[in-house]
């Protein structure tokens, strides 16, 4: 009995797949049968052999084969839920990674995946048989399985696969085979439990199998989460396929004309016709509303140089109309799990159809359906000198990406596992990665949606607390700038023992769990900070306190004056502020240490107690003192926006002595940013000194 027959449903089996070399199922049952009717060795492992062979002509078999009979004789006995012999199951995993084009050392240590935890082989056997290598994957893998997906045991245990897989993403792969085994054959279990394990496939395996890039595995498990978890759906969706291809293949005309003019165009090219997954299907299907002919498959087009890969979207867009809109470009920007290809859609020459045709090398191919189980030993020696790493650490360990450092990274940052489990869980159900590039040639993996604030702690950490501004593609913006793919961003830092840490403002833009558990962490140990802000009542403005220090002169009804800010002195909040009565039924409000208040209590005027009622917006005046120098307005004014706040007016005095001073009336959002900004203002290349305008005209009133 093959495995896929013991399955709820078969979504691939009455379609007609390219045979590639990637056909999963194909190999998957022949690999059963071999093992399950005549359980001799030679076949049993063969159909491995066959499979490895294909990607690695020349690899050393013994271990592989030593590693089949260990792994078979310590199962001996054991079942499957099926009925069939136990070592089906690791041989059917196996042979899903070798399709794959995963390395010897991973096969090995996927024959022998389920050894340690149920039968009587111990590690220390597989450390003596096989080595440290294939001992460090048994061991992952036998962790990672033994994680119970119940609700207690959850965010701690998935953090220990993380580690586990952290530091080798075999594991990962061996545990993603595994998962599309089982899945495979779950119609031998009740439906609760097939829902159950359904339900996790879906929240968690899958989004691991698409951010390790293997699209083959993870358009199969998709197919068979959706076949138990939307029957109905699936069902429906499955009718429309098999009418579909009774009706004729409208793609196929429009490939035998792609092949004409690439032929003619002197490009070598295969051009393949690929159906849709089911679940593609039915999202083209929800978006669309109808489907045409051909919307059931996507052309694919196979080159063997990059360079050809533009040769052929220069001949489509020529020969054919291009639906431009459709054009997206992840060869010159990859996307974060390795993915390269060219997308593009034509309309056919009949006027009709309108094809999907994705554009890409072999290699490109490979590793767009085997992600990074195709990449290799990552203990093998680099090959050529260009294989340093890369100076950001970004993709330079093929086997850790860039997205599974970030987690690694903030795992150990967060504060306890409901933190950390939320968080990914998240993390895993933000649909795509954008790749932007830093100013020193790096580049930052982001998701989708991610702000100026998620780049600064992507790219420096706790470090970013100092982040006073931003460029986004030369030019300053502000820091919730929204950053899209292929975007280049350099970020501001103050020195650090100027910089006055995170604005509480930033949670509010910071997408990523990494920026925001830092975030929340710095305002955790800096609680003056955090109170601020959010103790402020929201109505702007001051208020007389009452007549607290009203003794001498007294003056008329307090508590209904109107309230004037001094001018002299322009005080915002937090600053420590005094009122006096004036003419008729005003308070003028000046800071403490303003010359007026001296002058005011010399002449017998007394204080009247006043207090903010809110940090919120408010107007100051502010003078740069600088030396002169071409396009010092224009950086001023920019750092200024930068910072959100805006200009009421500015004043730029003739240069003296090669001096020069701007004074500027800003309206600030929140008076909490004046120190930011004032910051930011010095640090305009020339300016010497920013202070709060002290008019000395004013001090007398
Ligand atoms: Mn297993």
């Amino acid at each position: 009995m093959s495995a896929e027959a013991t399955g709820p449903v078969s979504p691939g089996a009455p379609r007609k797949r390219v045979r590639s070399r990637l056909d999963l199922r194909r190999l998957g049952r022949a690999a059963m049968r071999g093992s399950a009717s005549r359980g001799r060795l030679p076949d049993a492992i063969g159909h491995v052999v066959e499979a490895h062979r294909a990607h690695y002509p020349d690899a050393e078999i013994d271990a592989l084969r030593r590693a089949y009979v260990l792994a078979e004789s310590s199962h001996r006995g054991q079942m499957r839920k099926s009925g069939e012999p136990y070592i089906t199951h690791p041989l059917a995993v196996t042979l899903i990674l070798a399709q794959l084009g995963a390395e010897t050392t991973t096969l090995v240590a996927s024959l022998l995946h389920d050894t340690v935890e149920d039968t009587e082989v111990t590690l220390d056997q597989v450390r003596d048989g096989f080595g440290d290598e294939v001992c460090y994957l048994v061991d992952g893998v036998t962790k990672v399985e033994k994680i119970d997906y119940g609700a207690a045991a959850e965010p701690e245990t998935f953090r220990k696969m993380l580690v586990a897989t952290g530091n080798d993403v075999r594991v990962m792969s061996i545990k993603l085979a595994d998962r599309l085994h089982n899945m495979r054959t779950l119609g031998v279990m009740r439906p609760e439990k097939q829902a159950r394990i359904a339900k996790v496939t879906r929240d968690v395996l899958i989004p691991l199998a698409e951010r390790l890039g293997v699209q083959a595995l993870k358009t199969e498990l998709e197919d068979l989460v959706f076949a138990i978890l939307h029957p109905e759906e699936y069902a429906k969706t499955k009718a429309l396929i098999d009418e579909n291809e009774r009706g004729g293949n409208p793609l196929a005309a429009v490939a035998d004309d792609v092949r004409n003019v690439l032929r003619e165009a002197d490009i070598e090219a295969e051009v393949l016709i690929r159906p849709r997954h089911f679940v593609s299907v039915h999202r083209v299907r929800m978006k669309r509303g109808e489907l045409r002919g051909a919307d059931f498959g996507r052309l694919l087009v196979l080159v063997n140089e990059d360079a050809d890969c533009y040769g052929v979207l220069g001949e489509l867009h020529t020969c054919f109309t291009p639906v431009v809109s459709e054009f997206k470009d992840f060869i010159a920007v990859p996307k974060f799990n390795l993915y390269q290809s060219l997308h593009t859609a034509v309309v056919g020459r009949d006027g009709g159809d309108v094809a999907e045709v994705l554009i890409r090398t072999h290699q490109m191919h490979k590793v767009a359906e085997a992600g990074v189980v195709a990449l290799g030993n990552p203990y093998a020696q680099p090959v050529s000198e260009s294989e340093e790493p890369a100076p950001d650490g970004e993709r330079a360990d093929p086997t850790r990406p860039g997205w599974l450092s970030r987690l690694l990274d903030w795992q150990q940052a967060a504060p306890d596992p409901d933190t950390f489990w939320s968080s990914l869980r998240e993390e895993l159900s933000q649909d795509r990665e954008i790749t932007v590039y830093r100013s020193d040639g790096g580049t930052l993996g982001l998701p989708a949606g991610a702000t100026c604030v998620d780049a600064a702690y992507a790219q420096y950490g706790a470090g970013a607390h100092f982040c006073i501004g931003v460029r986004v593609n030369d030019r300053l913006t502000t820091l919730s700038t929204a950053l899209r793919d292929g975007d280049t961003v350099q970020i501001l830092l103050a020195p650090r023992e100027t910089g006055s840490g995170p604005d509480a403002e930033w949670l509010d833009h910071a997408r990523t769990p990494a920026a925001r558990i830092a975030i929340k962490s710095w305002f955790a140990e800096h609680p003056d900070r955090r109170e601020a802000p959010e103790s402020a009542e929201p109505r702007p403005g001051l208020t007389v306190a009452g007549a607290r220090h009203s003794a001498a002169n007294a003056v008329v009804d307090l508590p209904g004056a109107s309230v004037r800010l001094a001018g002299c002195c322009t005080p915002v909040p937090p600053d420590a502020v005094t009122g006096f009565a004036v003419r008729g039924n005003v308070v003028t409000v000046h800071r403490v240490g303003c010359p007026a208040v001296g002058r005011m209590a010399g002449l017998g005027r007394g204080p009247v107690g006043v207090r903010w009622v809110d940090s919120a917006s408010c107007r100051v005046t502010l003078t740069a003192e600088s030396f002169g120098r071409p396009h010092l307005l224009a950086d001023l004014t920019e750092a200024i926006a930068v910072e959100g706040v805006a200009i009421v007016s500015a004043t730029v005095e003739p240069p003296t002595e090669g001096r020069v001073r701007h004074t500027y009336t800003l309206q600030l959002p929140d008076a909490a940013r004046l120190p930011g900004l004032m910051r930011a203002m010095r640090k305009v290349a020339g300016v010497y000194d920013v202070s709060r305008a002290q008019h000395r005209a004013a001090a007398t009133s």
